[in-house]
């Protein structure tokens, strides 16, 4: 990769196929993969990403909403689309793309299976989506009977997967809830798949499932933070590859004076003389102001530079006073030299915040 001119976001390919390769040797070779690519691929580059992950042989893909299945086939994603959080407004565009909605609700599947048959379509591939705990989506134990019912001597639907969500996979303490949690989706599946006499794709894990439970795999698993190079733990991030850099460069350097301030509501207040750079990177483009008053660092040539006062809307000032460096260096706000999950921590949260929230207006650029 040439040096950074502007604020960029550099996508590594390779990093995704390694990614890909290295999640997929953790299953057997029938599982099917499901590619998460929801929020613009975890803020990286949703048609880029997915464009990749059809070339190397995913079986799936999952977004969360419509409108980002509608563009995934707009990109030329032919693969099968699972939308994981439809909502009604959006029903007949997602027919109109051939998206397969997840049923999570007795007012979703009823709506859908009415517009159907309003349309006279038979047979829609649906995914069923059922709450073992997690408590945010899907039927619960106790809707299943009623569901079956809906369901039975009825072709409106054609059930593809019966599925559920973790909660805490990748936390070693809530593994007797995880297997709970798990034992609970046996039982609910067994039942549905056994009176509806149907076969259906049955998966339960994401990334961190994937490493932690592989007996749980059942005929697909679902992956996307481990797609985009995380594990949330340090053994598994050790084998993945961050497939993003954001960069940016200093714009302008300051030498201050003893007291000198830095940014809005003097936020900084220089106790000594020290130098400060300017970098053309803000809470716009996705660093909040969590990440201000000397709680994070930024890579300078290979030096630890922290954010110094208030993130403002366009830009950050840094504390570059040690470190040799001049206007247009190069800076790396994460990336394989510095992982987005200890930058999140530093502002007490986690990786999958902070890349989602990379803004549109950071240009994407690609190596493969
Ligand atoms: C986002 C999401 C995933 C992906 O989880 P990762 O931890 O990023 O692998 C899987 N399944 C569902 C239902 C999701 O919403």
């Amino acid at each position: 990769m040439p040096k950074a001119l502007e604020t960029v976001l550099e996508i590594d390919l390779k990093s995704l196929e390694h990614n890909y390769r290295f999640l997929r040797s953790k299953l057997n070779p029938g599982t099917k993969f499901l590619s998460v690519v929801k929020a613009f691929a975890y803020g990286s580059d949703a048609d880029q990403i997915a464009l990749k992950l059809q070339e190397l042989g995913t079986d799936y893909f999952a977004v969360a909403y419509v409108k980002e299945g509608v563009a995934l086939r707009k990109a030329g994603i032919t693969k099968p689309i699972l939308v994981l959080h439809p909502q009604p407004v959006n029903l007949e565009i997602l027919i109109e793309f051939q998206l397969e909605p997840s049923m999570y609700s007795f007012g979703i599947l009823n709506q859908f299976t009415a517009l159907l048959n309003r349309k006279e379509i038979n047979r829609y591939p649906v995914h069923i989506k059922f709450n073992t705990g997690l408590n945010r989506l899907g039927f619960a134990e106790k809707d299943v009977e009623s569901l079956l019912e809906l369901l039975e001597n009825k072709d409106t639907l054609k059930i593809v997967s019966l599925f559920s969500h973790l909660a805490a996979t990748e936390d070693p303490k809530e593994e007797a809830f995880t297997r709970k949690q798990i034992a609970k989706f046996e039982k609910i599946s067994v039942e549905v798949t056994n009176r509806l006499k149907i076969q259906p794709i049955r998966h339960i894990l994401n990334t961190s499932g994937i490493l932690n439970y592989q007996e749980a795999q059942y005929d697909m698993v679902r992956s996307g933070i481990g797609l985009y190079g995380y594990g949330n733990e340090a053994r598994y991030d050790a084998e993945l590859k961050p497939i993003a850099t954001l960069k940016t460069i200093i714009s302008q350097i300051h030498h201050l004076s003893p007291s000198d301030t830095v940014g809005y509501n003097r936020a900084y207040v220089s106790r000594s003389s020290r130098v400060s750079a300017t970098l053309p990177i803000g809470h716009a483009d996705g660093i909040g102001r969590q990440y201000g008053k000397g709680k994070t660092f930024v890579l300078v040539n290979g030096k630890m530079a922290p954010i110094i006062g208030n993130v403002c809307m366009d830009m950050i000032m840094i504390d570059i006073t040690d470190i040799p460096s001049k206007e247009g260096d190069e800076v790396i706000l994460y990336g394989p030299e510095l992982s987005a999950h200890e930058v999140a921590k530093t502002a007490n949260t986690i990786s999958y915040e902070l890349i989602t929230g990379i803004s549109q207006r950071v240009r994407r650029i690609y190596s493969s």
